[in-house]
């Protein structure tokens, strides 16, 4: 799928260039995050998904280093002893946390960065950076959509699954902490209205830092014209 509307406002395209956002999605787990964050890494290849450290067991259809970096509780207490992870927090029984380096280098280099943590890792971003983040909630339509959700993903033992959803109104509790709220009924028009909200962010006149000369040009244009 392309859309001119969507690369004119891509970080290539941006007048002057830019730093990345941070585009952090947060949900109760089974709304839908990792499949609306796997649509638009599909449509956006130039976004950079920032991939976590976790203690979690690996689930059947992941993969080392694309889903997770999977570690043991030592290395990831090195990692954050050590001040090499943004943020970390413990989740669900297990910790997790978000590598510093690759990060800091993909918004340098203009990139933007997805996240898909939840509403502990986003307060410590938010603390650090808020500028440059986007935050989006996901809710489910409701209680009983959730759980099938979950049942449905037939990834997690049923008392994770019960640990999830006993969670998830703790999490929910947190949707005021994020710019923006999506409940996700239609997989399409919540797909399509986080789409909007990157094209939105990626347009805002501070996140377009070469506006200046562009301006500039265009009054001693129009200055000339009424000469
Ligand atoms: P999360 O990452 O928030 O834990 P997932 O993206 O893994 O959730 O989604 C949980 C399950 O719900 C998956 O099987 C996914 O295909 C399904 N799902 C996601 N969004 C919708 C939707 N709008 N309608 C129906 N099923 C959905
Ligand atoms: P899951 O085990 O379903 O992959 O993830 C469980 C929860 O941990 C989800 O809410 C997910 O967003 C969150 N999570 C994943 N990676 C990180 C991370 O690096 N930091 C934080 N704070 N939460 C994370």
């Amino acid at each position: 799928m392309s859309d001119s509307n969507e690369n004119a406002a891509s970080p290539a395209a941006a007048i002057g260039g830019r730093r990345g956002l941070m585009l952090i999605l947060s949900s109760p787990s089974g709304a839908g995050k990792s499949t609306l964050a796997r649509l638009l890494l599909e449509q956006n290849p130039d976004i950079y998904l920032s991939v976590s450290v976790t203690t979690r067991g690996r689930r059947p259809s992941e993969v080392e280093g694309v889903h997770y970096h999977f570690l043991t509780r030592e290395r990831f207490e090195r990692l954050r002893d050590a001040g090499d992870l943004l943020e970390w927090a413990e989740v669900h029984g297990n910790f997790y946390g978000t590598p510093r380096e690759p990060v800091e280098a993909a918004l340098s280099a203009g990139r933007d960065v997805l996240f898909d943590i939840d509403y502990q890792g986003a307060e410590q971003l938010y603390e650090k950076m808020r500028q440059d983040i986007v935050g989006v909630f996901i809710l489910p339509p409701s209680a009983a959509e959730l759980k099938t959700r979950l049942e449905r993903r037939a990834e997690d033992a049923s008392g994770v699954i019960e640990k999830r959803l006993r969670n998830a109104r703790t999490e929910i509790a947190h949707w005021r902490d994020y710019n923006y709220v999506l409940v996700n009924a239609d997989l399409n028009s919540t797909f399509a209205n986080l789409r909007n909200i990157l094209l939105a962010e990626r347009l805002r006149r501070e996140r377009q830092p070469g506006l200046e000369p562009v301006i500039e040009r265009l009054d001693h244009e129009l200055a000339e014209l009424a000469e």
